[in-house]
């Protein structure tokens, strides 16, 4: 089960790629301005695309199971 998915507004440089990866429908992401915000945390697949696509590690998930 997700447990909780963040993006630092400090490290996301408003690239888009994880708005235009993500597979989830309705889809995690939205732009709002220029910065990456999660609108649908419930939505995720656990893909990891976003993750390990973001080109400054901005994009963290933690688990709450073990
Ligand atoms: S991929 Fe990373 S840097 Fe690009 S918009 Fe998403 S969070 Fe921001
Ligand atoms: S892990 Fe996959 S499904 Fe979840 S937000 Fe990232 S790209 Fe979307």
């Amino acid at each position: 089960m997700l447990e909780h998915i963040t993006i630092s507004e400090e490290d996301c440089i408003g690239c888009e790629l994880c708005v235009s990866l993500c597979p989830a429908s309705p889809c995690v992401f939205e732009m709002e301005d220029i910065t990456a915000k999660i609108i649908h945390p419930e939505a995720c697949e656990e893909c990891m695309l976003c993750v390990e696509n973001c080109p400054t590690n901005a994009i963290t998930l933690s688990r709450s199971d073990d």
